[in-house]
């Protein structure tokens, strides 16, 4: 097909502006072809640009026939130019932003064509891998154009909020030295320097406190990280953070620009929140919730039955109450009718997923309609029943669920049925948004695979000032002046109150057997810098990407991202990672020729002082005569040309 050229056709509206008032004005529009349907003599035409959709029509009985022709040639997903004059419509589609109007064309230029779809941009169901391979397609989905429109604003939004508050941008390097974020870090090999690799960023940790230390102090960047780590819905092998680093803070005061962003951010989505955000310590967050990252939507909280059991004939639950609280009961109560109506099965499902969780089984106590049902109902005596029921605070209806072991063991249980079960029975509230802070993290925690302590944020976070004796006498009890930012149940954001002198930063290096030759190599900047006058500062990252996932409402960051991985950390539109020439791999070093040896023939000259030509004839006569073998050698020669020395040089050889 012949194209159109765009020539000096200028857009006079977006598509999605255009309204009654425009109602007469001739306009001129740009766009995709979403589709063209033909209706008794009418050709209709729904014309896309990024602002939105327009319905253009023609009657094929009053159009001009030229004009006719090329709206017929149109299929979806043609870029078209098209002019026509605003009309108000006949039959309005209140669905549409521009429902009321119709554009009654004039001209039309075909600017391309587009090959028949992988898939219809309509189709909700289409499968993520297909879509990830023409993403450039799916990005015109009205979804993704969305998502994307929403992180656009988040950053503006986010920059703009740091700005007003006097904080300065700054850029750090990707190609730099591994900094230890904790997960495996993506390598990159120099060239210039065999054998030698950068690593990509994991987070600009260290940059953005070196940067307090030359006194920004107050430092924002909206950055990438990297970390080669395994996939989940909220994870990519590159993300962005709102990263940010201030001086002479307190956690508080970090916290206290954070909270007002996202009211801000809140707010683009119609989302009320208020401020001060709920502040609860890790410990708390782990009794009553099972979890770093409580969803607060559902106000649901573990309890600790354990005692209720002390004399029980359960023997499960008694020889728990006997450990001395190295295993105790902990339950969940559902108060409510959907609760207590839970079916056998339904029971037995739940089991399932209970030793999925690393449970033995689900012991359960119900409250319905006839009564009570209980898996341990035959221990239940009427006296305990009512014992458990003022434990767990049960007035009504609803089923308690038990979980027996370790505290990780009871928290991974519950914390998780506690999410599952409360959606099911319409006791988390889906429209809020609950954020909290989770605050007082451990600073170590023990690795047994390593035998050592380790940071559970970084090694940069301050212990807290109440715990600095504990580092040498019971590391693991130190609580760290950390914090994360949680919402709905997902870790948004976290940061610390940073070490500032060299002292302690050394001393817990020590702690996490770092030694001093290794803290000084891998870290020797950063001392050198602690020890140059470094105001105590603090900061915090933001996933920005799951923040807009949630903000979006959808449930994986892959959908705010325009060009993600896949599960597998494919790319799969550019099939990235891909095999790369081997000339590339040898210069980078990475893959090493097999060596060939040549064998070059030179031949060398003593030429007598002031050397004649003759001479130098007679010289190469020789060597050319000597054995194919000896092709290289030294000769000297009398002025008559005889040989007085003739040498075979067993080299040089050269290796590539
Ligand atoms: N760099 C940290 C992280 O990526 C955040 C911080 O401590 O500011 O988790």
């Amino acid at each position: 097909m012949k194209l159109d050229r765009l020539g000096n056709f200028q857009r006079t509206h977006r598509n999605g502006d255009l309204r009654l008032d425009h109602a007469g004005q001739t306009v001129r529009l740009l766009g995709w072809c979403r589709r063209v349907r033909n209706l008794g003599s009418l050709v209709f035409l729904d014309l896309r640009d990024r602002w939105g959709l327009v319905q253009l029509v023609a009657n094929e009985e009053t159009a001009d026939p030229e004009l006719l022709a090329k709206l017929k040639a149109v299929r979806s997903e043609f870029v078209l130019a098209a002019e026509g004059v605003v009309a108000e419509r006949e039959s309005k589609n209140p669905n549409m932003a521009t429902g009321e109007v119709e554009i009654r064309l004039t001209g039309l230029r075909i600017l391309n064509t587009a090959a028949p779809l992988p898939f219809p941009l309509e189709d909700e169901g289409v499968g993520e891998d297909l879509r990830l391979t023409y993403r450039f397609l799916d990005l015109r989905r009205d979804q993704l154009q969305r998502n994307m429109l929403l992180r656009s604003e988040v950053a503006n939004l986010t920059r703009n909020h740091f700005r007003e508050l006097d904080f300065i941008e700054i850029e750090t390097p990707i190609l730099t030295k591994s900094t230890p974020e904790g997960a495996r870090d993506y390598l990159v090999p120099s060239r210039v320097h065999p054998g030698e690799f950068f690593a990509l960023p994991q987070s600009p940790q260290l940059f953005k406190q070196l940067l307090q230390v030359s006194g920004f102090e107050r430092y924002i960047q909206i950055c990438r990280c990297f970390r080669d780590e395994d996939l989940r819905a909220d994870r990519q092998p590159e993300f962005t953070q709102i990263d940010i680093e201030m001086s002479f803070v307190r956690q508080e005061d970090v916290q206290g620009v954070i909270e007002p962003l996202m009211v801000k951010l809140a707010q683009v989505v119609g989302k009320q929140v208020n401020t001060p955000f709920p502040r609860l310590p890790f410990r708390d967050a782990m009794e009553w919730y099972g979890s770093d990252k409580p969803d607060l939507r559902c106000s649901i909280k573990i309890q600790d039955v354990t005692p209720l059991f002390a004399n029980s004939g359960f023997n499960l639950f008694r020889t728990a109450a006997d450990s001395g609280g190295q295993r105790r009961v902990r339950a969940l109560f559902f108060p409510g009718e959907a609760a207590a109506a839970l079916s056998r099965k339904q029971l037995d499902e739940l089991q399932e997923v209970a030793k999925q969780l690393g449970a033995g089984g689900l012991p359960y106590a119900k409250w319905g309609k006839e009564g009570l049902s209980s898996s341990f109902k035959k221990f239940l005596e009427p006296a305990d029943e009512a014992a458990l029921k003022q434990g767990l605070g049960i007035g009504g209806e609803g089923l308690a669920i038990f979980a027996v072991g370790t505290d990780a063991q009871t928290s991974r249980i519950l914390g998780d049925l506690r999410l599952r079960l409360a959606r099911q029975f319409g006791l988390l509230d889906e429209s809020r948004f609950a954020f909290l802070w989770v605050v007082d993290f451990p600073l170590l925690e023990w690795n047994e695979e390593h035998r050592r302590f380790v940071a559970c944020h970084h090694p940069f976070t301050s212990p807290h000032p109440d715990d600095l004796d504990l580092l040498d006498s019971d590391p693991g009890a130190c609580r760290a002046v950390a914090y994360d930012l949680v919402l709905n149940g997902f870790e948004v954001g976290g940061g610390s109150i940073r070490i500032h002198d060299a002292d302690t930063q050394s001393r817990l290096f020590r702690t996490i057997g770092i030694g001093e030759a290794e803290a000084r190599s891998k870290f020797g900047f950063l001392l050198d810098a602690l020890s140059y006058g470094a105001p105590p500062h603090g900061g915090l990252a933001l996933g920005l990407d799951r923040l807009v996932m949630l903000l979006a409402g959808v449930d994986n960051i892959r959908e705010v991202i325009a060009f993600p991985k896949t599960a597998q950390a494919r790319c799969l539109m550019t099939d990235a990672p891909s095999p790369v020439d081997e000339r590339q791999l040898r210069e980078l070093h990475l893959l090493q020729e097999a060596k060939q040896t040549y064998r070059v023939g030179a031949v060398f000259f003593e030429s007598a002082e002031g050397g004649n030509a003759e001479l130098r004839g007679q010289a190469l006569q020789q060597i050319s005569q000597l054995t194919p073998r000896q092709a290289q050698g030294l000769v000297t020669l009398d002025p008559q040309g005889q040989i007085l020395e003739a040498q075979s040089i067993s080299g040089p050889t050269f290796e590539f």
